[in-house]
C-alpha cells in the first residue's frame, strides 16, 4: 500500500524559499518585459499582482489552518500580520471552475502579449526566449510545487479545498 506523505503543521523553510524563488522568477521575467515596453505597463503590471495577492490573503488565507503559520507559500505568516483571521468555514465555501483561473493566465498573458509588441518592433532572441519563460515555469514548476511540494503535505487540503478539488477533477477528466 502507497505510503500517505507527511502532513506539515509548519513546513519547512526550505519549501518556502524554493516556491517563492520559482514565484517570484517567473513574474520578475513578467515584469521586465513590461517596463521594457514602458514604465507605466511595468508598474501596472506589478499593481496587477499585487491586487491578486491581496484578493488571495483576503479571501482565502484568513481562513486558512496555515493562518499564522508557515505555510508552503508563506502567505500563512504574512496574513496574519496585515489582515484579520476570517472563517475558517468561508475556505471551503466557494466552488472553483475554470474561469476563477482567468485572473491568474493573465499575469501570464499580459508579458507575453508585451514580448510580442517587442519583437514587433525589433526581433530579439532574448525577449523570444525570455517571453516564453513565464508561462514554462509555470506548467512546468506548477505540477512541482502543488503535485509534491505543497498540496501532498498540506493539513488545509486534507480538511478541504476547492483548489485542490479542482484540480483533481481535472486530473481525472485527463485520464478518462
Ligand atoms: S491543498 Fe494545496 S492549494 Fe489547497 S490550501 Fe493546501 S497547498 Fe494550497
Amino acid at each position: 500500500m502507497k505510503k500517505k506523505p507527511r502532513v506539515f503543521e509548519e513546513y519547512p523553510l526550505w519549501i518556502v524559499l524554493v516556491i517563492n524563488a520559482v514565484t517570484i522568477l517567473a513574474y520578475g521575467i513578467g515584469a521586465y518585459l513590461l517596463f521594457l515596453l514602458g514604465a507605466v505597463w511595468g508598474i501596472l503590471y506589478i499593481a496587477y499582482l499585487l491586487f491578486l495577492e491581496f484578493r488571495l490573503y483576503r479571501e482565502s488565507c484568513v481562513s486558512c489552518y496555515y493562518y499564522g503559520k508557515l505555510c508552503a507559500f508563506g502567505k500563512g505568516k504574512i496574513a496574519a500580520r496585515f489582515f484579520e483571521v476570517g472563517d475558517p468555514n468561508k475556505f471551503f465555501e466557494k466552488e472553483l471552475s475554470p474561469s476563477d483561473m482567468i485572473p491568474q493566465f493573465l499575469a501570464l498573458i499580459f508579458p507575453m502579449a508585451a514580448g510580442i509588441i517587442l519583437l514587433f518592433r525589433t526581433f530579439s532572441w532574448e525577449i523570444f526566449v525570455l517571453m516564453l519563460l513565464p508561462p514554462a515555469i509555470w506548467f512546468l514548476g506548477n505540477p512541482i510545487i502543488y503535485g509534491k511540494l505543497a498540496c501532498p503535505h498540506c493539513k488545509q487540503g486534507r480538511i478541504c479545498c476547492p483548489a485542490n478539488d479542482f484540480f483533481s477533477k481535472m486530473q481525472s477528466r485527463k485520464k478518462k
